[in-house]
């Protein structure tokens, strides 16, 4: 059988991908090399108030909103900001991808668990269990994107890497609690979000020499409250380089984390997963129906670069803050109201991913060069 479109990988940008093409009436495989899209769950999966607003996600499978958020400097000096609405809930990760998954088999779409992909041909990809025959191949396999290098397409080159432990509650209140420490998380944060319900407790950063997993218990034994015993250990890559540029081709495109969909300063993807692949499932309908392959120049990284460059600055900000003492500094200087505001803004009034439909990329696109005469 030769399907329309390989979806690979099963994460929240390949579930949402693969439904929504599938709703268009195209045959859709996915694939992904876990036998459960519940088994290991790398995501601590926070969202933001935007995605849970702007997409259907089941209410049951989000926990209880968050609004207060507390940041520690390295000495643990706190400061506390509250935003005037419900800012992040936590997903309850396994049931949502099994939610979702059941979605794409009421669309059609052909689930293939256990199947790993070694290599993509014209005429579909090759895995551990045989070929599989399609048109068009979407790469939804996550920060280290194989599918990116097998297609020719860019891959991503800055990443943090991140690791967390799932723990009973640390009360009832809601918390997201930050540590700003780079002696813990070097580039990144520390952070224990307690919805109430459960509570996560993680770190990330550049792997540069850092060992997430001796930073994670050193978070765990100077927290200023007790933590109970891990129930579930999470762990995985995060890109944080911006979109990347060159993301289709007339053999397939990228969607997710590799396309490098995430915040290079909240180093946020879920939000992006679910809003490229939205793009994503709209261009690919637009190439099959029109079968201009000029179609597919609307989905370029360069189109979200720009709305990303105060946030690739500030990446890079953050990563030269690598000292206590300066981190320290910044967290003094956070208390003055400008500062107090750049923070809010930072956590609160968070810009999810852009969103473009294909109309809306064609009116801003220069003329595009003539398609190619068959
Ligand atoms: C520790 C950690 C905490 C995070 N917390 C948050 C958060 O709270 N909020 C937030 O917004 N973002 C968070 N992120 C980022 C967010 O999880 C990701 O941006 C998002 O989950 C990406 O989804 P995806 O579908 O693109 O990729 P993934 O969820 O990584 O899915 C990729 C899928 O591809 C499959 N796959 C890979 N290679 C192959 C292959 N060769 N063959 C077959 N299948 C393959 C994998 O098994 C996997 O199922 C976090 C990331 C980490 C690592």
């Amino acid at each position: 059988m030769k399907y329309d479109i390989t979806v690979i990988g099963a994460g929240l940008a390949g579930l949402q991908c693969a439904r929504l093409l599938a709703e268009r009436g195209m045959r859709v495989v996915l694939i992904d090399r876990k036998s459960s899209v519940a088994a290991t769950v790398q995501t601590t999966g926070i969202f933001v108030r935007k995605t849970w607003e702007d997409f259907p996600l089941p209410d049951e499978q989000l926990g209880p909103p968050i609004r207060d958020v507390v940041l520690y400097s390295p000495s643990r000096r706190t400061l506390a900001l509250r935003a005037k609405r419900d800012e992040f809930r936590i997903g309850r990760m396994a049931w949502l991808y099994l939610y979702l998954l059941e979605q794409c088999a009421r669309a059609g779409v052909e689930w293939m668990p256990d199947t790993r992909v070694h290599g993509c041909d014209e005429d579909g990809v090759i895995t551990n269990r045989g070929r599989v025959d399609a048109r068009f191949i979407v790469g939804a396999d996550g920060a280290r994107s194989t599918t990116a290098a097998h297609l020719g397409l860019d891959r991503n080159r800055e990443l943090l890497v991140g690791l967390e432990e799932i723990i009973p509650p640390i009360s009832r209140e809601r918390v997201l609690h930050c540590f700003l420490d780079p002696r813990l998380a070097p580039g990144y944060i520390g952070w224990l979000a307690n919805d109430g319900e459960e509570a996560h407790l993680g770190v990330a950063g550049y792997r540069d020499g850092w060992d997430p997993a001796q930073a994670l218990h050193t978070l765990r034994c100077t927290l200023p409250f007790p933590a109970g015993r891990a129930i579930e250990r999470r762990g995985g890559w995060i890109p944080v380089n911006g979109v990347l540029r060159n993301i289709a081709n007339e053999r397939g495109l990228l969607v997710g984390d590799a396309a490098g969909a995430v915040s290079p300063l909240t180093a946020g993807g879920l939000d992006g997963a679910m809003r490229l692949s939205t793009f994503a499932a709209e261009v690919i309908a637009s190439y099959f129906d029109s079968g201009d392959a000029r179609v597919l120049q609307n989905y370029s990284g360069d189109r979200f670069r720009a709305r990303f460059v105060a946030r690739r600055w500030m990446r890079r900000a953050i990563r030269a803050m690598s000292s206590p003492p300066l981190m320290e500094l910044a967290l003094t200087m956070m208390r003055t109201p400008p500062l107090r505001a750049v923070a809010e803004h930072v956590f609160f009034a968070r810009g999810s991913f852009p969103d473009i439909t294909v109309s809306a990329a064609r009116a801003s696109r220069p003329a595009a060069a003539p398609a190619p005469s068959a």
